[in-house]
């Protein structure tokens, strides 16, 4: 059996939706069918989520908000009247929003998750009822009687174990099971979500649940290629790599596959394929744990902006135990959680993302730093870019470190970190943003090699 996942372009229209249901019932093993919000039908569109958020937002700022949920409203009513579709559907969509809007308590970051959750249930109700208009028995799951729970991160929230036993029983539905992305309930009963992006989550804990024999991710790209196209335009694609590769691209900015949704999907060993819903006949990308590799190969280059460095500087830093500690003490008792933490004799940096850090979490940082931990100077730096080397193959091979290293050099760009991990199958490089491109490609030229035949 196979579990299947649509992105937001897999169903952001009418025409889209039919490719789906084309998809899904060309193959019997396609059983549970996990869906995004609508997303965008053209490079200018808005997502729903997007237009949920602005929603939420309207209404904890005391605005008229009418305006915001109509525009959802014509996003549902588009696909309905396109698709001939019971009309009434869009009248419940309506209700459901006011209903949500009239639930808002105090908490504003709940309030925002069960409108956000709202792009993705609404979508998996009206897809089930397109199912069932053109013949295929099908129902839509509610992830609050199926037994998704998730931690109250509002936001940010993780499954809880025994959501696994739970979801289980959707093995037995006869129906093809038309199951939310994104969002599941907290033991209170609260709505939650994933980080954006999270319906890819969803889909792998419903693969890992039900013991799946394949998890397919059907997004609007061929595969997963070796370098973000829009970098390289005509970057080789990836035919077949491992959870440990995916997950270390998908961290530094391969925006195919969410990165957190490679865990389920590893615990229970369900292989991933990500495919394209608008050219399904394309072998698409397999990951799997383990593969065969070519000694020195790399897989993939990828690359993300937005992260900050704080330096911090102190005499004799190596002889003074519990230094590292209280400096990422300090981080933890300011919300912050950080990426990377390379230290030499009298330095350490901590590497986190931009976004966390607001004007007046850093002033606070900078000066607890200061009195608490006596730095001699401390220093942050924005503007960042980290940059992901990744291959099995590069376990073992003499020289990557060197080759990546010179090729950087030629290309005349300046190397403000670096850190191979002990796993051996990554380094990562950290840049000024504005070399990230200039970067990549020195490195892409250096470094990559044609990958095997697609075999997914
Ligand atoms: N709709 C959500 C988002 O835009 C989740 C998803 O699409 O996976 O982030």
């Amino acid at each position: 059996m196979k579990v299947v996942k649509f992105g937001g372009t897999s169903v952001a229209d009418a025409k889209q939706i039919l490719k789906v249901v084309e998809i899904v019932t060309s193959d019997s093993t396609r059983r549970i069918v996990v869906v995004s919000a609508p997303g965008k039908r053209h490079p200018k569109d808005i997502k729903v989520t997007d237009l949920l958020i602005a929603l939420a937002n309207a209404v904890v700022a005391g605005k008229p908000f009418e305006g915001d949920l109509a525009a959802v409203v014509e996003r549902y009513a588009e696909i309905q009247r396109e698709l001939n579709l019971d009309a009434g559907i869009v009248a419940e969509i309506e209700t459901d929003l006011r209903r949500r809007i009239q639930s808002r308590s105090d908490n504003d970051a709940q309030f925002m998750d069960t409108m956000k959750a709202a792009g993705e249930d609404n979508c998996a109700k009206l897809v089930a009822q397109v199912f069932v208009r053109r013949g295929s028995p099908a129902r839509y799951a509610d992830p609050r009687e199926a037994g998704m729970l998730l931690s109250e991160d509002f936001g940010n929230a993780q499954v809880l174990p025994e959501s696994y036993d739970h979801l289980a029983t959707l093995r037995d539905t006869k129906e093809i099971v038309v199951f939310p992305g994104f969002f599941g309930y907290t033991l209170k009963g609260q709505v939650a979500t994933f980080p954006r992006g999270g319906s890819d989550i969803t889909g792998s804990i419903l693969a890992a649940a039900v013991k799946a024999n394949v998890y397919e991710n059907f997004t609007d790209v061929d595969s997963v290629y070796a370098i973000d196209p829009r970098i390289i335009p005509d970057c080789p694609a990836i035919a077949i790599l491992t959870y440990r590769e995916l997950r270390e691209l998908s961290y530094a900015g391969f925006g195919v596959f969410h990165d957190e949704a490679v865990i389920p999907a590893v615990q229970a060993k369900v292989p991933i394929c990500i495919k394209n819903t608008n050219r399904p006949e394309a072998p698409g990308t397999l990951v799997v744990p383990q593969r065969k590799y070519r000694h020195g190969e790399v897989t993939g280059i990828a690359s993300a902006g937005g992260f900050s460095s704080i330096y911090l500087s102190k005499y004799m830093m190596n002889r003074e135990v519990g230094f590292g500690r209280r400096l990422l003490q300090i981080l933890e008792q300011e919300q912050l959680s950080f990426e990377h933490a390379p230290s030499g004799i009298d330095n350490m940096s901590v590497i986190l993302r931009s976004a966390a850090l607001t004007p007046e979490k850093e002033s606070q940082i900078l000066h607890r730093i200061r009195q608490e931990l006596r730095a001699d100077d401390v220093t942050i730096e924005h503007g960042l870019a980290l940059i992901m080397i990744v291959g099995e193959g590069m376990r073992y091979a003499v020289g990557m470190a060197a080759k990546a290293c010179t090729a950087l050099a030629y290309g005349g760009i300046n190397i403000e970190m670096m850190n191979q991990g002990s796993s051996e199958i990554s380094i990562m490089f950290g840049v000024k943003e504005a070399d990230r491109k200039a970067a990549v490609e020195a490195l892409a030229r250096a470094l990559l090699t044609v990958p095997a035949k697609p075999t997914c």
